[in-house]
C-alpha cells in the first residue's frame, strides 16, 4: 500500500475523462446494459436505476424483473427493453433464461428484497458472467456468503454499498468504519479484488491497488430513498463508456451529486429533492464539461 495514491475528485477531472461519443458511433460501442432487480414492494427501484443508465449514456440497456414489476414500469421508460425472471411472491427467484454472455455489464440489487430463494437464484449464475458486475443495496444484503467466488473471477466486481451495508459485510461496527473509512475500504478492496464505492457526504472510491478518490459533491437533499438506485444505474452506463473502471465510477459519482447539487441551487430544496429529480438533472449536470 506504499504506493497508493488519494485524490479529490473535481471539475476538472471529470471534464478529462469524460466519454465523448465519436461522430459515427453506433449504440453497441456505449455498451449493452443489464439491469437486475425488483420485486412487487419495490417496483420504483429498478425503474429509477433503469432510467438513470439510459440517461447517461447506455447504448442499450435491458432490465429483468418478475412480470407485474415490468408492467408497472416498461411504460415509464420505453427505451429500455424488459425480460421477465423466475419469480416466487413477487421476488425474483431464476435468471437462467437470460443469456448472460449478450451483455457487457450487469448491475443487480436494487429493490430485490431479502429472502434467501433470491440469492440462491441469482448469484449462481451471475458467477458465470465475464464481464463487470456492480453489485448494490439488497445484492450486498445477500452478498456475503458468495464474496469470495465473486473475489476470484477476473472480470471487474463494483460495489457500492452506504456504511451500514460495508459494515455488515465487514462484521464491524458502523461506528468503528467510518472512524477509519480509508484504512477499512483498501482492506476490503484489496482482500476481496473488487472497486468499493462507500457513499456519504465524502463518498470514497477505492481500486483493486488501493488507490482512492474522495468525491465532495452532492448534498443532503439526496439523504432519501432511491438516491443510490440512480447511482447504481449511473455506475452501470458509465463503466460501459469509460476509458477505465475506476474513471467511469469516479465520473457516475461526480455527475450524481453534481446534478443534485445543480437542483438545489436552481430549482429544488434539500427537503423536496427527489431520486427521480437527480435523474432528469443529469443532462445539466452533463453540459457542465462543455
Ligand atoms: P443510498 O443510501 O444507497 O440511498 O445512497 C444515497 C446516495 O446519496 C449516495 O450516493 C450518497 O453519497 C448520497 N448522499 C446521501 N446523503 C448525503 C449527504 N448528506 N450529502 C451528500 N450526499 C449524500
Ligand atoms: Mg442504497
Amino acid at each position: 500500500h506504499t504506493h497508493t495514491k488519494r485524490h479529490l475528485w473535481q471539475q476538472s477531472d471529470f471534464q478529462e475523462s469524460f466519454p465523448k461519443r465519436e461522430v459515427n458511433s453506433h449504440k453497441g460501442n456505449h455498451g449493452r446494459g443489464l439491469v437486475i432487480g425488483g420485486s412487487e414492494s419495490m417496483p420504483g427501484s429498478v425503474l429509477m436505476t433503469t432510467k438513470a443508465a439510459l440517461r447517461t449514456g447506455a447504448g442499450l440497456l435491458t432490465t429483468a424483473s418478475v412480470k407485474n414489476v415490468i408492467s408497472m414500469i416498461a411504460g415509464k421508460s420505453p427505451e429500455a427493453m424488459y425480460i421477465s425472471t423466475s419469480e416466487t411472491n413477487g421476488c425474483i427467484t431464476g435468471i437462467d433464461n437470460i443469456e448472460l454472455s449478450g451483455f457487457d455489464a450487469i448491475a443487480i440489487g436494487v429493490g430485490l428484497g431479502r429472502s434467501d430463494e433470491t440469492a440462491k437464484g441469482i448469484f449462481p449464475s451471475l458467477l458465470q458472467f465475464n464481464g463487470p458486475i456492480i453489485i448494490d443495496a439488497d445484492g450486498l444484503y445477500h452478498l456475503k456468503p458468495y464474496l469470495a467466488a465473486f473475489a476470484s473471477r477476473q472480470p471487474p466486481l463494483i460495489l457500492t454499498p452506504h456504511p451500514g451495508e460495508l459494515a455488515a459485510l465487514m462484521d464491524v461496527s458502523v461506528s468503528d468504519l467510518l472512524m477509519e473509512p480509508f484504512k477499512y475500504s483498501s482492506e476490503f478492496t484489496n482482500r476481496f479484488n473488487c472497486y468499493l464505492l462507500l457513499k456519504g457526504k465524502y463518498t470514497i472510491i477505492t481500486d483493486p491497488d488501493g488507490n482512492q478518490i474522495v468525491e465532495s459533491s452532492g448534498n443532503p437533499g439526496l439523504a432519501k430513498g432511491g438516491s443510490g438506485d440512480v447511482l447504481t444505474g449511473m455506475v452501470l452506463a458509465m463503466v460501459m463508456q469509460s476509458r477505465s473502471i475506476f474513471e467511469g465510477i469516479n465520473n457516475a459519482c461526480f455527475l450524481h451529486g453534481k446534478s443534485a447539487d445543480l437542483l438545489v441551487q436552481e430549482r429544488h430544496s434539500e427537503q423536496d429533492l427527489l431520486a427521480g429529480d437527480v435523474i432528469q438533472g443529469i443532462p445539466k449536470a452533463i453540459r457542465t464539461f462543455s
